[in-house]
């Protein structure tokens, strides 16, 4: 009898942290776009999530989500990696790698810099010619944080609710 050998089809930690950013975004009450982050350790543990949504106690059926006019979701909504840094009890976030399904803003690369973040791994850059994600990637640049686009396999992942 040979010995059992271990599983070889596996997710990869890529995969793996990436995913709980997708299913954070899953989490989203806004009907425009759903985005979710991951943040993890150096070796490898998740730290916080979060995903785009109003700031605690601000009703999601009170406030709106509508883009135009005076009273609009851009006043009221925080991004995800804003929510991820700040779910973060834990003390420090340096040496720290994020994983978020949007390429960040400006506003959020100041959050990721600031915190010490030192590596984002996005899943999509659809904003990459606005002035925000230029913007953005200028000061991650310079700031040293490493970005690279995360690197889809094909690989279609089932759970059943
Ligand atoms: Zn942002």
């Amino acid at each position: 009898m040979s010995q059992p050998t271990k599983r070889t089809n596996y997710i990869s930690w890529d995969e793996y942290f990436m995913g709980v950013a997708l299913l954070s975004a899953m989490r989203s009450k806004d009907p425009n776009t759903q985005v979710g982050a991951c943040i993890v350790s150096s070796d490898n543990k998740i730290l916080s999530m979060g995903y785009n949504g109003f700031p605690l106690g601000c009703s999601d059926d009170e406030y709106p989500w509508t883009r135009e006019g005076e009273d609009n979701k851009y006043f009221y909504s925080t991004h995800s990696e804003l929510n991820a840094i700040l779910n973060y009890r834990g003390g420090s976030l340096e040496g720290a790698k994020m994983y978020v399904t949007l390429f960040p803003c400006n506003e959020c690369a100041k959050a990721i810099i600031q915190s010490g973040i030192r590596e984002v791994i996005y899943y999509d850059d659809k904003y990459q010619h606005t002035p925000s994600v230029i913007a953005s990637k200028r000061m991650l640049k310079s700031a040293g944080v490493v970005t690279r686009r995360y690197g889809r396999t094909g690989r279609d992942v089932e759970v059943h609710m």
